[in-house]
């Protein structure tokens, strides 16, 4: 399948069925992300044990990008360690500025379909808002906006 339809195929697919859409009742871990260039707003909740995240859910009001790209991030981090979903966040934000050699080896498996948003300067804060967001609540940093900086990730952390 070409790129470009296999990209639209996938977000039509996680904006008729988001994996993890709600909010989790008892989460150890929440972050609110906002992404204001476009008036993405979402809200993450997870459950993290012995570094684990054992269970992540998403909601909110955003464009079918930010949505779609939500709805991956929290079905590539479920079950993966607190490590692994950093190196996920930094790899993934680093496909959608372009910076990833794409044919080194990398753990994003299917999010690779994201790759052509690097060609579309006013959505990759779009895809990149719940990574950003996922980065704030593992952190326990409440909130995040991807106007911090032009970094999302050394946003947060120089807080
Ligand atoms: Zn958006």
């Amino acid at each position: 399948m070409h790129a470009n339809s296999l990209y639209q195929e996938v977000i039509l697919d996680h904006n008729r069925k988001p994996r993890n859409y709600g909010k989790l009742d008892h989460a150890s871990h929440q972050a609110v992300g906002h992404n204001p260039l476009c008036g993405d707003r979402l809200d993450i909740t997870l459950q993290l044990e012995n570094e684990q995240i054992n269970n992540i859910a998403f909601q909110g009001e955003s464009c079918a990008i930010c949505k779609a790209s939500a709805s991956m991030m929290t079905a590539a981090v479920k079950g993966k360690s607190r490590l692994d979903a950093e190196t996920l966040i930094h790899e993934f934000r680093d496909l959608a500025t372009g910076k990833l050699d794409i044919n080194l080896p990398h753990h994003l498996g299917r999010l690779t379909v994201f790759s052509g948003i690097r060609d579309l300067p006013t959505r990759v804060k779009c895809a990149i808002l719940p990574w950003h967001t996922l980065h704030a609540a593992l952190n326990s940093i409440s909130s995040a906006s991807t106007e911090a900086d032009n970094d999302p990730a050394q946003a947060v952390s120089s807080k």
